[in-house]
């Protein structure tokens, strides 16, 4: 391909963009009118605004950004994740256009996107799933034999689900009814599907995912694994590659597992299998995102691969370029996902201007953003900022790294979760490696945020008075004699 459309925004957009431009391909943005000035319009070869702010009248109109890569001669169209890269019909669409979909077929689309589709595809490859349903429910009868038989407490899901909404938890078999009551309803309007299904629920489970990578002539490699257990509301906010608790075996064993889910569904491109691993380090299929995953550059540090580059040249059609015995995990990753929301605040939005915007810089530090300084927060998509990467030989030194990249990474003008970062990487069930998806629910509150950033002021007073001595002599050594000392002391 000489030329591809990005089908996204901010900082995704952005990234994808640096891969194709690396590869020699040019690149077209697509913007709403809100994103007129944003740093993936003014980076691209092409744009073009195709709207008013909200998404479903600009980044959510497949025909519209179609038509936009034929009328300008692109011959791929990248979704990113989000927006529309988890829908079937657009990328059918894309193909009957003659245009090259960079991502997997609608096939394996249409069956992962529905977890019970995709628990159903699975079965017959001995891939270890959570006790439960593999059928929607029909009726209230139906789900309290399911509860009696797995044991409460018990997770009602929706099948169409995604970005940790649609599930509710049941700890009594009497407040069933009225769950999966809720649960329908909420299913229906959030993702115009109403069946839901049971799992157990397990009680102190890490969510660990699988990435792959697979080509369109059968070859699939996994590149190991993705620790996402510290999350918000289902919702991951600190990620990490490796995970501290996998053994070789294990991490052969899921990645063998991940491996056989993307070949029963043809898989092409690259996708990440979620599994829940519990105490015993049993795991458990959860379900496969068909798209590149927010959480991608940490296994980007820890392999080396440029995943956006493989995905494009898989689209083109070449055969993956290593087998799984050429992939190794070299040191270890962390990504803290800057979110316009203010910890302080229980994470409510906090719109605005970024009156001062500076990126933390130096050696391990990642960090992928779609802002500058002075631009304003847009209420209409996710309030993600930014995606901090730091990279170390161990765990301790990418901690370590965070924590320093967060002490310098200045934003003004909003409220970010960055004094969150900070109050995670500091607490020792995350520097231990003992935590689960509870790790928030259970450790984090106004007062133990308070009391990890209190010292903030204290260092930043040190550091300020540092800088200031060394400026100090910096602006004044003499350039002959020494005599002058004597001033600064
Ligand atoms: P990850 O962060 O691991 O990539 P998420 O589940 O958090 O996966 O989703 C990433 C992005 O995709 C978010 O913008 C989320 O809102 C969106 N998303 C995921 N699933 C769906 C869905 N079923 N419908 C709409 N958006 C979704
Ligand atoms: P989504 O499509 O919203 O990402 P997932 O099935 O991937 O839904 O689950 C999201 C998160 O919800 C998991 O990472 C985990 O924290 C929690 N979760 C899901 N299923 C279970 C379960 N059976 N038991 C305990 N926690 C679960
Ligand atoms: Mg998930």
């Amino acid at each position: 391909m000489k030329k591809i459309l990005v089908a996204n925004r901010g900082e995704i957009a952005l990234r994808i963009m640096r891969s194709a431009r690396k590869m020699g391909i040019k690149v077209v943005a697509v913007f709403s009118e809100a994103d007129r000035n944003a740093p993936h319009v003014r980076f691209a070869d092409e744009a073009v605004c195709i709207g008013p702010p909200p998404s479903n009248r600009s980044y959510l109109l497949g025909d519209k950004l179609i038509e936009v890569a034929l009328s300008l001669g692109a011959e791929g169209i990248h979704p990113g994740y989000g927006f529309l890269s988890e829908n079937a019909a657009f990328s059918q669409k894309v193909q009957d256009a003659g245009l090259i979909f960079i991502g997997p077929d609608p096939y394996a689309i249409e069956i992962m996107g529905n977890k019970l589709a995709a628990k159903d595809a699975v079965k017959s490859y001995d891939i270890p799933m959570v006790p439960g349903t593999d059928t929607a429910i029909a009726n209230i009868q139906e789900a309290e034999d399911i509860a009696r038989k797995v044991g409460l407490p018990v997770l009602i899901k929706a099948a169409a689900g995604g970005g940790g909404k649609g599930m509710r938890i049941v700890h009594k078999e009497e407040e069933l009814g009225e769950q999966m009551e809720r649960a329908v309803s909420e299913a229906q309007s959030a993702f115009g599907d109403g069946s839901v299904f049971i799992e157990k629920y397990i009680a102190s489970p890490r969510h660990i995912e699988i990435q792959v990578l697979a080509d369109a002539h059968g070859n699939v490699v996994h590149l190991f694994e993705r620790e996402c257990s510290i999350q918000r509301r289902h919702q991951k906010v600190v990620e990490e590659a490796p995970s501290s608790i996998l053994t070789p075996e294990v991490r052969a064993d899921m990645g063998q597992a991940a491996v056989m889910v993307a070949k029963a569904c043809r898989y092409k491109g690259a996708g990440t299998v979620e599994f829940l691993v519990d105490e015993q380090l049993n795991f458990y299929f959860l379900e496969m995102n068909t798209r590149l995953q927010v959480e991608h550059p940490v296994t980007e540090m820890i392999t080396g691969v440029d995943l956006v580059e493989q995905q494009i040249r898989i689209a083109e059609g070449e055969l993956l370029p290593f087998r799984q015995e050429d992939l190794h995990i070299k040191g270890h990753a962390l990504e803290l996902r800057v979110y316009a929301e203010d910890p302080y605040d229980n994470f409510h939005p906090s719109i605005g201007t970024l009156s001062v915007y500076r990126r933390p810089k130096g050696e391990g530090i990642r960090v992928d953003d779609g802002f500058d300084e002075g631009m304003d927060i847009p209420i209409y998509y996710d309030p993600m900022i930014a995606k901090l990467i730091t990279y170390g030989e161990t765990r301790n030194a990418a901690i370590h790294r965070m924590l320093e990249a967060i002490e310098d990474y200045h934003i003004e003008g909003v409220a970010t979760t960055l004094p969150f970062g900070k109050f995670v990487c500091e607490h020792e069930a995350f520097t231990s490696g003992q935590f689960d998806t509870h790790f928030v629910q259970q450790y984090f509150n106004l007062e133990a945020l308070k009391e990890s950033n209190r010292e903030e002021g204290y260092y930043a007073a040190l550091l300020a008075l540092r800088l200031y001595t060394e400026n100090k002599r910096r602006l004044h050594v003499p350039d002959v004699g020494g005599s002058n000392w004597k001033y600064f002391r």
